[in-house]
C-alpha cells in the first residue's frame, strides 16, 4: 500500500467572506471532520501546510498580480479580487498554505516521505490566472506545485488532470504553450467559464473535455481510455497532478450563477471519481514512481464533499 500524505492548514479555515458564499469555511471543516473519522485516517501521514514563498508563488502568477493581492491583504479589509472572488483579512495566511500545501506535496513524494498526496485546502486555485483572481480562486495551487517540482526538484514534465465540473481555465492560461505540462480539463459544457460547444485550447499542450449536461458517466470513463491516457503516456509524466474538485457529483449543484439550479448537473459518483483517480495511480505506479498529487478544487455540499475526499483518500492509498 502507498504511503498517502493529507496536507491541510487550519489557516486554510479562515478564508471567509463577509457574506453568504458557496465556497466557506464550512467545507473544509466537513472534509477534516470525516477524514479524521475515516478507517484509514491513521495510515496517513498528516502534515501542516506551510506557506509558500512569493518566489514560489512568482513562478506561476505574475509580480504585478501578487502585489495587488498583498496591498488587499494590507488593507485588513474585505474586498473583491474579481466580481466572485471574494478576499478576507486571513486570506493571504490562507492562500500562501493552500499553494505551500503543494510545494510540501512535492518534497513529500520526492524525498520518499510518501509516494501520493491529498491536499485540502482553500481558497481552490484552478480558476486563477497568471494575471488576476478568478472564479472564488486566487493563487493556482496546481500550477505553483508544477512549477515547484520542475523548479526545486529538476523535474521536466507534469500533468495536471483537472475534473473538477468547471473548466480550469486559469491553469490553461498559465500553461498555453508550455510543452513540459500537459493540461487535461474535464467541465460541463456550456458552464461559466465557457461557452457551450468546441471551445478551441489556448495550446497544443491543453485538452480541454466539454461534457454534455446530464451525461453518461461511461462517457468520462470511455475518453479516459480514448483520449486521456495515450495523452498522457505520450508525455511521459514525471509527475501527476489531478484538480480534484468534487462538484461534478450527482448530489453537489454546481457552485456558480446556476447554483439555483437542481442538482445534478453531472451524473458522476465516488466510484466514478475512484476509477479515474485508480487509472492515474496505476499509470504513475508504472512510469512515473507513484507519483500522484491531489489538491481540492470545488464541491460544495458538505457532506458530499466530504465523502468524496474520503474516498479519493482511500483510493490514493489503495
Ligand atoms: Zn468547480
Amino acid at each position: 500500500m502507498p504511503d498517502v500524505a493529507y496536507i491541510t492548514s487550519p489557516l486554510c479555515l479562515l478564508h471567509e467572506a463577509d457574506h453568504p458564499h458557496p465556497e466557506n469555511p464550512g467545507r473544509l471543516a466537513a472534509i477534516q471532520a470525516a477524514v479524521r473519522a475515516a478507517t484509514l485516517y491513521s495510515e496517513l501521514e498528516i502534515h501542516d501546510a506551510p506557506a509558500a514563498s512569493l518566489g514560489d508563488i512568482n513562478r506561476a502568477h505574475s509580480a504585478e498580480y501578487i502585489a495587488l493581492v498583498q496591498r488587499a491583504a494590507n488593507s485588513g479589509k474585505h474586498v473583491m479580487l474579481d466580481p466572485d472572488t471574494y478576499f478576507g483579512p486571513h486570506s493571504w495566511d490562507a492562500a500562501l498554505h493552500a499553494a505551500g500545501a503543494g510545494c510540501l506535496a512535492v518534497d513529500l513524494l520526492m524525498n520518499g516521505t510518501a509516494v501520493r498526496a491529498f491536499c485540502a485546502v482553500r481558497p481552490p486555485g484552478h480558476h486563477a490566472l497568471r494575471d488576476g483572481a478568478n472564479g472564488f480562486c486566487t493563487f493556482n495551487n496546481v500550477a505553483v506545485a508544477a512549477r515547484y517540482a520542475q523548479a526545486a526538484h529538476g523535474l521536466e514534465r507534469v500533468v495536471i488532470l483537472d475534473f473538477d465540473v468547471h473548466h480550469g481555465n486559469g491553469t490553461e492560461d498559465i500553461f498555453a504553450g508550455d510543452e513540459n505540462v500537459l493540461c487535461i480539463s474535464f467541465y460541463e459544457d456550456g458552464l461559466w467559464p465557457r461557452g457551450l460547444g468546441e471551445v478551441p485550447p489556448l495550446g497544443d499542450n491543453c485538452m480541454n473535455l466539454p461534457m454534455p449536461r446530464r451525461c453518461d458517466p461511461e462517457i468520462y470513463h470511455q475518453l479516459m481510455r480514448d483520449k486521456v491516457m495515450p495523452a498522457i503516456a505520450a508525455h511521459q509524466p514525471d509527475l501527476i497532478i489531478i484538480a480534484a474538485g468534487f462538484d461534478a457529483h450527482r448530489d453537489d449543484p454546481p457552485g456558480d450563477k446556476l447554483h439555483s439550479d437542481p442538482p445534478g448537473v453531472q451524473l458522476l459518483t465516488d466510484a466514478d471519481f475512484s476509477a479515474m483517480t485508480r487509472t492515474l495511480c496505476e499509470f504513475a505506479d508504472s512510469h512515473c514512481h507513484g507519483r500522484v498529487i491531489a489538491m481540492l478544487e470545488g464541491g460544495y455540499t458538505h457532506a458530499v464533499l466530504a465523502q468524496s475526499v474520503v474516498v479519493q483518500l482511500e483510493t490514493l492509498a489503495a
